[in-house]
């Protein structure tokens, strides 16, 4: 045995983690992702990101046990990647090009919002249960499902893709997919402020976001958080929509826990109360349903599930 490595590979920046043989970080830390070349430098600097730790630790190159990394887009189980826009690469495999580099390694990949919810899963807020489901909201909507601690990839490696399920919401724009009405038409920080702006323009009702002249996700919920009745009508309206699409997921595989991270997550309460006030309106079936929380690793939990992928497996 020996120890491991977590990669979470973003458009922007290649999150590193230095974990034990037992899985705890042992250290952090960054770099930018150089995409250029058709994003065919990204492996090669993260080869050279493991060999500078490793050597600078006195770590011999058999001391290293596995390297797991997570990719934002899909990836298949031998870890072919057939198209990801964000790093440039069409049909590549980066389980292949770094096995190059540590023959004898093991090397695994997984989708970032999958590696993200095994961290949870295993490290972060969905540590006590067998069965969870990760949300993330950030300028899209995310999601990781993991069953019996396996994670749910689906036939087509569509599982998980829970923005694009409809929110039960009348909805005449039409969101990104091409469909009406999708979770991401709300729940994420675009849908928050496009909600936002939809309401200054409709109401009369007076806000403190009415001065500004642009609005972010993270405006409404501040807003919303000193009591901006507006603003907290608009979270309602869309914390509500991923609420309603939660009451689905529970009728079609009843996860213990729903953890809610991303970046629109870290407005905290206000996000956990609307969406549980929603969900529960919908269970009728069953009396409360699963529990409903706030993820503990922040953005952390991608580079520590892509840790757990190689140490566990998928
Ligand atoms: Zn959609």
């Amino acid at each position: 045995m020996g120890m491991f490595f977590g990669v979470d590979i973003g458009g922007t920046e290649i999150k590193f983690g230095a974990f034990s043989e037992a899985g705890d970080l042992l250290e952090k830390w960054s770099a930018p992702t150089d995409i250029s070349d058709m994003g065919r430098k990204i492996i090669p600097d993260v080869a050279r990101h493991i060999r500078q730790y490793t050597v600078g630790k006195g770590v011999r190159e058999d001391g290293v046990a596995g390297i797991g990394m997570g990719i934002p887009g899909p990836v298949d189980k031998a870890g072919y990647v057939r198209t990801c826009v964000n790093l440039r690469w069409n049909g590549f495999n980066p389980v292949e090009e770094l096995k190059k580099e540590f023959p004898d390694v093991k090397i695994a990949a997984g989708n970032d919002a999958n590696t993200a919810a095994l961290g949870e899963y295993y490290r972060g807020a969905g540590k006590n249960y067998d069965s969870m489901m990760l949300i993330t909201l950030g300028t899209g909507v995310g999601g990781g499902i993991i069953m019996n601690g396996k994670v749910l990839l689906g036939a087509h490696g569509l599982a998980g893709e829970i923005g694009h399920v409809s929110a039960a919401v009348p909805e005449k724009e039409q969101c990104s997919c091409g469909n009406t009405g999708c979770i991401d038409q709300f729940a994420s920080a675009t849908g928050i402020v496009r909600i936002m702006k939809r309401l200054l323009k409709e109401r009369k009702q007076d806000s403190i976001l009415r001065k500004q002249e642009k609005i972010s996700a993270k405006d409404v919920c501040e807003a919303a958080c000193q009591g901006d009745a507006l603003a907290v009508r608009c979270i309602d309206i869309c914390m509500g929509a991923l609420g309603n699409g939660l009451a689905y997921f529970s009728h079609a595989f009843d996860p213990e826990v729903y953890v809610i991270g991303g970046g629109v997550s870290g407005a905290g309460e206000i996000i956990i109360s609307a969406v549980k006030k929603a969900y529960r309106e919908k269970m009728f079936l069953i009396q409360d349903g699963a529990d409903i929380c706030l993820s503990k690793l922040g953005n952390d939990a991608g580079m520590v599930g892509a840790c757990m992928l190689v140490m566990n497996g998928g």
